[in-house]
């Protein structure tokens, strides 16, 4: 059987194109011991891609030239060599841009697709929505009435952030490029207000939708953006640094004393800073799985996916999710 996949072809300077992959076909190998052979029919595209294309030291290692594109996926299981698995089952892997895949048992998660789609088990119910939850739970530690501010708002953690906020009785402002995304944002997802950063002034508007300052930043985007938020933090202002997508193509910083600025605001209004991969916050998972799915189930978390067709368009998609082009989990559904 031969397998349609996509790899790592050279690395690239700044915005990505798209000869930044190439596609092989390659032999589908057997599964052996504790296997499991699987079709991919979903997979996810996601921005700590770009981060992995440069070659230094980040916390997952660089992808070296002509490696496999790895990614999350929901595959069907088409052989097993593992107990507690059977083919037809449906399962949670890291299974690649690519149609198949052959994956330790240890790492497949079964999932339903009864119960949930594929996108809400890559979306909410996975790792998206779980970075979500433990990034503002454990290190931003909401309370009702406080201010939440979410740089990303329209995209996938962003758009669970502030929904998780407002569970919680947090008054919640998105920030996210364009009036349209905006306006989803505080129409569809229940944010207090959305401000569009393309617009000049973030800082200043965001002071006067705030009415004060943040308590609590949950940021996916660094740079200019969270340079804005910063100088408007209220005293004890908890600062989750989540993703930084802005900077992921290599972008020069605008202002070399940024830094500097930045230690003083931590010190002057006794700011917490907190980073976090969700990899390792991974025994908050139960937790997190049951709360989820009983916010799904209840409609106070709504689900939005981009979605694309076909094996060809996971490449368009990945780069159009960073030029933003997604409201909501990008996917692609491949079979
Ligand atoms: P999104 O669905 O939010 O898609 C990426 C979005 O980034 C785009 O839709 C676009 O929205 C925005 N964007 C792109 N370029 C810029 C820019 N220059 N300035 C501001 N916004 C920009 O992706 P995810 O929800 O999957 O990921 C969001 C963040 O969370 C990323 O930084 C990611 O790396 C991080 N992350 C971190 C994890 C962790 O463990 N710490 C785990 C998972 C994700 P717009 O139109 O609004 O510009």
């Amino acid at each position: 059987m031969k397998n349609r996949q996509l790899y790592f072809s050279y690395r690239p300077d700044g915005t990505p194109t798209p000869d930044v992959f190439g596609e092989r076909l390659v032999d589908v190998g057997a599964p052996g011991e504790g296997e499991l052979l699987c079709r991919n029919l979903t997979v996810s595209v996601d921005p700590y891609l770009r981060l992995k294309m440069h070659d230094r030291r980040s916390y997952t290692p660089p992808l070296q030239i002509g490696e496999a594109i790895p990614g999350r996926a929901v595959a069907e299981v088409l052989e097993s060599r593992a107990p507690g698995f059977s083919a037809g089952d449906h399962v949670m892997i890291y299974g690649g841009w690519q149609e198949y895949a052959v994956v330790s048992a240890k790492a497949a998660q079964k999932v339903d697709l009864a119960t949930a789609s594929a996108g809400a088990w890559l979306g909410p119910l996975g790792m998206t929505g779980m970075t979500a939850y433990a990034g503002l739970m454990h290190i931003g530690k909401p309370k009702a009435g406080e201010t939440l501010v979410v740089s990303g708002a329209a995209g996938a953690v962003g758009g669970i952030v502030g929904q998780i906020g407002k569970i919680l009785g947090c008054r919640v402002i998105g920030i996210a490029g364009g009036e349209e995304k905006c306006r989803s944002v505080t129409e569809h997802l229940g944010f207090n207000a959305c401000l569009n950063y393309r617009e000049p002034h973030l800082a200043t508007r965001l002071e006067n939708v705030c009415g004060g300052g943040a308590d609590i930043y949950f940021d996916n985007v660094g740079g200019e953006i969270s340079r804005a938020v910063a100088s408007t933090f209220n005293n004890f202002g908890r600062f989750i640094v989540c993703g930084l997508v802005s900077q992921y193509s290599g972008q020069q910083p605008a202002e070399p004393t940024a830094f500097d600025e930045f230690m003083r605001l931590i010190l002057t209004r006794k700011l917490t800073v907190g980073g976090f991969i969700v990899t390792d916050i991974e025994h908050h998972y139960p937790e997190f799985e049951e709360t989820m799915a009983g916010w799904l189930k209840s409609g106070q978390v709504v689900h939005r996916e981009h979605v694309r067709q076909g094996f060809d368009e996971i490449v368009p998609a990945f780069l159009g999710m960073l030029s933003g082009e997604n409201t909501g989990k990008s996917i692609v559904h491949i079979a």
